[in-house]
C-alpha cells in the first residue's frame, strides 16, 4: 500500500475518485482498525494532515480560509482540529466542548480529528463482524432480527444502527455548517438515511474533503450523555441542546442511523424490543438539557 502526504489542495484533487483506490486518513483512529479488519481496502492512503486546517478561529493552520474577524457570530474550526484541542478551548460552545470531552479516551481524543469523527462508521457489531447486512449491500438487517440493545429508536426500518458520534449531534444542535473542497452545507445535510437504492449514510462525494466547520455561538448550550461506563463508551443516548434567543434546538446521538434533529416529540420514537429503554433515557436527558439552557 502506498502512502501519500500532499501539501496542497491541488495535489489532493482527483484522489478518492471512484475506482482510484485512495482513502483519506487524518488521525487514523477509525481508518486503521477498518483496514486491519479488512472492512476497508485501499491501494493508497492519502494523509490529509498537511492540507486540512487545524485550530479554532484566528489560529487556523496551515491555511486560513476565512478572515478571523468577519462579523460572523461564532467560531471557525479547522476539520483537522483534535477533539482534545476542542474540549479545552473556551471559544468553543459548551455543547461541542462537552461532546468532545465525553467522547472516546484521552489517547483517541489527542489523535482523532473532528473531521474524521463526523465520518466514523457505525459501531453495529454485525457490520463490524462483516455480516452481509443491508449496510454492507445485503438484504437483511441482522440487528433488527437479533441483538440490538445499542441500536436505534428512530428511522430504524431499513438499518437499525445508532449513530455513534457525540460531536455530530452537538454540531447539528448548534446548526453548524461545513466547508468542503467543493461546497458549503449544514452539518445536518452531511447525513442521509440509507435505503435500498443507496446504502451510504453520508452525502459526501468521492474525493470530497472536509476543510472547516462554522459553529454559531448560541446563548446557551449543553451536551448530556448516557453510556454503559462512566468513561470511554459510545453514547447509548446523547442529547445536545442549544438556545438562541427564545428558540431551543435539540439533537440526539445514538438513537438513529444518523445524528437526529428532534423536530417533534420523543414519543414519536419507534423503538425495537431491546431499545425501548432508550426512549425513557432520552426523555429524561432532554428534560434536563432543556432546563439547563432555559
Ligand atoms: C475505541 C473508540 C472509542 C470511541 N468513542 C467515541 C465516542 O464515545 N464518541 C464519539 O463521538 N466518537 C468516538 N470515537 C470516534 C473517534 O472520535 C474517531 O475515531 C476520531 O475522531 C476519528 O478521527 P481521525 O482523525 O482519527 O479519523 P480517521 O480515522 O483518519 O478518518 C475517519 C474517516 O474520515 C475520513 N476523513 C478523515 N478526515 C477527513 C476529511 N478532512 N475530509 C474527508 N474525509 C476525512 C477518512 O477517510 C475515514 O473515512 C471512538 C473511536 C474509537 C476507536
Ligand atoms: S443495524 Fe444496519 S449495520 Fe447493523 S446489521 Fe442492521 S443493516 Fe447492518
Amino acid at each position: 500500500m502506498e502512502l501519500q502526504r500532499p501539501s496542497s489542495l491541488d495535489a489532493v484533487d482527483g484522489a478518492g475518485a471512484p475506482g482510484d483506490g485512495s482513502v483519506f486518513v487524518h488521525g487514523g483512529t477509525e481508518v486503521v482498525p477498518l483496514l486491519r479488519d479488512r472492512i476497508l481496502t485501499a491501494e493508497r492512503l492519502v494523509d490529509v494532515r498537511g492540507v486540512v486546517p487545524r485550530g479554532v478561529s484566528a489560529t487556523l493552520t496551515p491555511g486560513e480560509h476565512l478572515p478571523p474577524d468577519n462579523g460572523y457570530a461564532g467560531v471557525t474550526v479547522g476539520a483537522g482540529t483534535t477533539l482534545a484541542e476542542l474540549e479545552v478551548d473556551p471559544q468553543v460552545p459548551d455543547a461541542l466542548r462537552e461532546a468532545c470531552r465525553l467522547a472516546a479516551s484521552p489517547q483517541l481524543r489527542n489523535t482523532g480529528s473532528i473531521g474524521g469523527n463526523l465520518l466514523q462508521a457505525t459501531r453495529c457489531w454485525y457490520w463490524r463482524l462483516k455480516f452481509p447486512c443491508r449496510l454492507h449491500g445485503g438484504d437483511r438487517c441482522h440487528a433488527r432480527e437479533g441483538e440490538h440493545r445499542e441500536h436505534a429508536i428512530f428511522a430504524n426500518d431499513f438499518c437499525a444502527s445508532a449513530h455513534p458520534s457525540d460531536v455530530a449531534a452537538a454540531l447539528v444542535a448548534l446548526d453548524a455548517t461545513l466547508r468542503t473542497n467543493r461546497r458549503e452545507l449544514p452539518v445536518r445535510d452531511l447525513y442521509r438515511l440509507p435505503d435500498e437504492a443507496n446504502r451510504a449514510t453520508t452525502t459526501l462525494a468521492p474525493g470530497e474533503l472536509i476543510l472547516e466547520l462554522r459553529v454559531p455561538r448560541p446563548d446557551a448550550s449543553i451536551y448530556l450523555k448516557a453510556m454503559d461506563r462512566k468513561r470511554w463508551a459510545f453514547p447509548l443516548v446523547g442529547v445536545a441542546a442549544t438556545r438562541t434567543g427564545g428558540a431551543t434546538r435539540i439533537a440526539l446521538a445514538g438513537v438513529a442511523p444518523i445524528p437526529w434533529l428532534l423536530d417533534g416529540d420523543i414519543d414519536a420514537a419507534t423503538p425495537l424490543p431491546q431499545t425501548a429503554y432508550k426512549v425513557d433515557v432520552a426523555r429524561a436527558l432532554i428534560r434536563r438539557a432543556r432546563a439547563a439552557v432555559a
